[in-house]
């Protein structure tokens, strides 16, 4: 009972931001003690090259592995961080927690890997934390190029001076980015060109309803040919049948992401899942 009153809790708080005080005060406390207590833990989702097979690519997502409620998803608590301020801590334990897992894929598997996170908007506003990542790369033997930020459109519609710049340091290291989540918003490809971006992510609302010829078909193929006279590349998100696959394929979008290739697993799972996935 209990259990099922805190994550009625937790899905009062993703439907409504306006909270009673005394339920705010208590999410906050749960997640500072989550910082604290060091609950949370990085799945990750392979990203494949639709055009070999390979894999050389994932995206680290985070889990809260809250003492009364189990495994938490992002959706659930990450706009409470976001609005708390907390997204920074958070966002720093993921950074350090991907570097170090990088360093085990990269002595395990492959030296090439390149690991996407997510990073909010409001990890920009102090910008010195996420400038701070490149001495953190280098301190942990890796280049800015594994590395990948995975950010919305929204935070480059009207990009204050400091954003811009940020960027710009982090893909002068090496760093890429990427637009998570695209389509969804109101940018143009061409507008968002303009910061440099590596990659496009198509957002799943799209190859989710993939059939010859309908409409999403149209944009999926749009979006792809756009992006690549752009000089960007393409990933699709939220592929689950072997026909969206396929589709996708032949609109020659480079990378798929879905639950057909694997859902998000632990970094031990996922781990076995690359050496499996290497031997086929
Ligand atoms: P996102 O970055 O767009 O991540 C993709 C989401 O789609 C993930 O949800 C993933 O589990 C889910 N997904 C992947 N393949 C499929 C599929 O085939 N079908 C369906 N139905 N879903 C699929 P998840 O892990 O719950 O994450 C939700 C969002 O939370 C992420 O969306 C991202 O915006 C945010 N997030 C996750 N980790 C972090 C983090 O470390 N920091 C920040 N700031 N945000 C994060
Ligand atoms: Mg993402
Ligand atoms: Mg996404
Ligand atoms: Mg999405």
């Amino acid at each position: 009972e209990a259990k099922k009153l805190g994550r009625n809790r937790f899905q009062f708080f993703q439907a409504s931001m306006q909270l009673d005080t005394t339920t705010r005060l208590a999410l906050m406390n749960d997640l500072r003690e989550a910082i604290a207590q060091q609950q949370f833990e990085l799945y990750y989702q392979p990203i494949i090259n639709l055009d070999t097979q390979e894999i050389l690519k994932a995206e680290a997502l985070i889990r809260w592995n809250h003492p009364a409620n189990g495994l938490i998803n992002p959706s659930e608590f990450i706009a409470l961080a976001e609005e708390t301020g907390l997204i920074e801590e958070i966002g720093a334990w993921v950074f350090h927690q991907v570097l170090h897992d990088i360093k085990h894929i990269h002595a395990q598997y492959s030296p090439d890997f390149q690991v996407s996170v997510n990073v909010s908007p409001k990890q920009f506003i102090r910008p010195e934390r996420l400038l701070a990542w490149k001495t953190a790369i280098v301190n942990a033997g890796v280049a800015g190029r594994h590395i990948c930020i995975e950010i919305t459109e929204g935070l480059l519609l009207q990009p204050s001076l400091s954003v811009v710049n940020t960027i710009s340091a982090l893909r002068d290291f090496g760093i890429q980015f990427s637009i998570d989540d695209f389509g969804t918003g109101y940018s143009a490809l061409a507008y968002l060109n303009k910061f440099d971006i590596e990659y496009v992510k198509i957002d799943r609302s799209f190859t989710h309803n993939l059939q010859a010829n309908n409409q999403d078909a149209i944009l999926c193929e749009a979006i792809t040919s756009m992006a690549h006279k752009l000089g960007m590349t393409v990933v699709a998100e939220g592929i689950e049948t072997e026909a969206q696959a396929r589709m996708l394929s032949s609109f020659e979008c480079d990378y798929g992401q879905g639950y057909l290739i694997s859902k998000p697993k632990s970094f031990a799972d996922f781990m076995q899942f690359l050496f499996e996935h290497q031997k086929m």
